[in-house]
């Protein structure tokens, strides 16, 4: 009974990023069923599901072997900690499959909860990876506005958005943030290459004025998920690399949204041709199945941690969670076995790059890219062949909030970031079933350009 539902939820369930008084007038959308690219909602409704839960459920909706693994290890082994010198079997398995994928300079991970825990790992990581080394004035760690790094104290304030820094007195001293390289908004009167330096750039300029010596890391998604996927122009991410060689700082890649497929390499530093030295993972590795996340530890900084010695004072009761490990290692499983992130390299991804290039000739959209099966449009005013000559509608107008509402109503959950309208479909859609979301897509931009 949708009602009765609505009417708990409302009267006991304070939902995260949400306006309570207006969930509690409008009544929350009961998701109760899944199947690969679809859910359905307690009034039955089909949806295609264009952004994977929260960029998460990368295989898919309804994979039974991933239930029968946990139900499995719940069986033999709930719980365990890893804390004092503990471990358990499937922590330890999916740690060298985690290796096993990643870029070869890891060798190590440390295990947590979620993304935002990872992110606070990283924190607290670097710091004491140069303390140990004798360096305890560097501890500033370096991030970039409107990027999303998780909802913990540390993480929201590594975090470049204004809304969360607002509340609760944000970001904690130490972090530091430069502009995101967002070819829309910031490149006029560049082409993508100059802007993906000049973006870069921003990096060395903030090193110079806080100090290099009092630098610790530089902390990056490579393709901005949240903050309206913004994908930086090719020259950007090498830049950024050579910066941080040139200064010695640690590059940390958050991985949360790109990590196990989504850009049709297994972490997306891969694809940007970078190093990092940490990657924050999360979301993809069980699908979102069951939390989990964690850090990859590059040589640079686990051979430090190990040589040096002492406690490491940092832990959650589910680092490692036996249950989690069993689910994450059955995704992966799947993912390979199923070559889901080759078929994202050469064959999803690039279709979904065609069909969205046809939505960029509609006349409310003024720019739209994509990259491996992530993508954005910016609704706009008036399309211009320039994109920078673009008129934009007036914020107070929530184009993007009217044009979301349409593709919920039209069966298909898409995300608004303002007037970008973002997607990030399960990783195991077809081409076909592309070609059923392009469809939902242009029949929304047509009834929110009518209205
Ligand atoms: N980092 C990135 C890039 C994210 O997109 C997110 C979540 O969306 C996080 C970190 C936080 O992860 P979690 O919500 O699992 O704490």
């Amino acid at each position: 009974d949708t009602k009765a539902i609505q009417k708990l939820d409302s009267a006991h369930y304070l939902h995260p990023f949400t306006d309570f008084k207006d969930l509690n007038e409008k009544g929350a959308r009961v998701m109760v069923k899944g199947d690969g690219i679809y859910l359905w909602d307690s009034e039955g409704k089909k949806v295609l599901d264009g952004m994977s839960g929260l960029w998460c459920v990368n295989v898919g909706y309804g994979r039974s072997s991933i239930s029968e693994a946990v139900y499995q290890q719940m069986e033999v082994l709930p719980f365990y900690n890893s804390f004092f010198n503990t471990t358990n079997v499937p922590a330890v398995q999916l740690a060298a499959k985690l290796v096993e994928i990643s870029p070869p300079q890891f060798n190590h991970v440390f295990f947590t909860g979620s993304g935002s825990e990872g992110n606070d790992t990283n924190l607290r990581m670097v710091r004491r990876y140069w303390d140990l080394l004798g360096y305890t004035d560097r501890h500033v760690i370096i991030s970039r506005h409107n990027a999303y790094h998780g909802s913990t104290v540390a993480g929201a304030s590594l975090g470049g958005m204004g809304g969360m820094h607002a509340q609760g007195g944000l970001p904690i001293p130490g972090i530091e943030h430069i502009g995101q390289p967002n070819y829309f908004e910031a490149g006029r009167g560049k082409t993508e290459a100059e802007f993906g330096i000049e973006a870069a750039s921003w990096l060395e300029q903030k090193i110079l004025e806080v100090g290099p010596e009092k630098v610790a890391a530089f902390i990056g998604e490579p393709v901005q998920g949240a903050g309206g996927v913004i994908i930086p122009p090719a020259t950007y991410w090498p830049e950024i690399q050579r910066i941080c060689d040139k200064y010695g700082i640690l590059l940390i890649a958050d991985e949360v949204i790109c990590g196990f497929g989504r850009l049709g390499t297994w972490f997306g530093s891969e694809l940007m041709g970078i190093k990092p030295d940490l990657m924050t993972f999360a979301k993809g590795v069980t699908s979102g199945y069951i939390p989990l996340g964690g850090v990859m530890v590059g040589d640079r900084v686990a051979n430090v941690l190990i040589e040096k010695g002492g406690d490491f004072n940092h832990g959650f009761t589910y680092s490692g969670h036996p249950v989690a490990c069993a689910a994450a290692l059955e995704n992966i499983r799947i993912l390979q076995d199923e070559k889901i992130v080759e078929k994202v390299a050469t064959e999803t991804g690039p279709y979904l790059k065609q069909q969205f290039a046809t939505l960029a000739t509609h006349p409310l959209v003024g720019f739209a890219d994509s990259c491996g099966l992530v993508a954005g449009l910016n609704l706009v005013k008036e399309k211009a062949e320039l994109v920078h000559n673009c008129v934009l509608f007036d914020a107070e107008q929530n184009v993007g909030m009217i044009c979301r509402g349409y593709m919920f109503g039209n069966g298909m959950i898409m995300r608004a970031v303002g007037d970008r309208m973002i997607i990030a479909p399960p990783l195991c859609i077809s081409v076909q079933q592309i070609d059923e979301m392009i469809g939902l897509i242009r029949s929304c931009l047509d009834k929110t350009l009518a209205d």
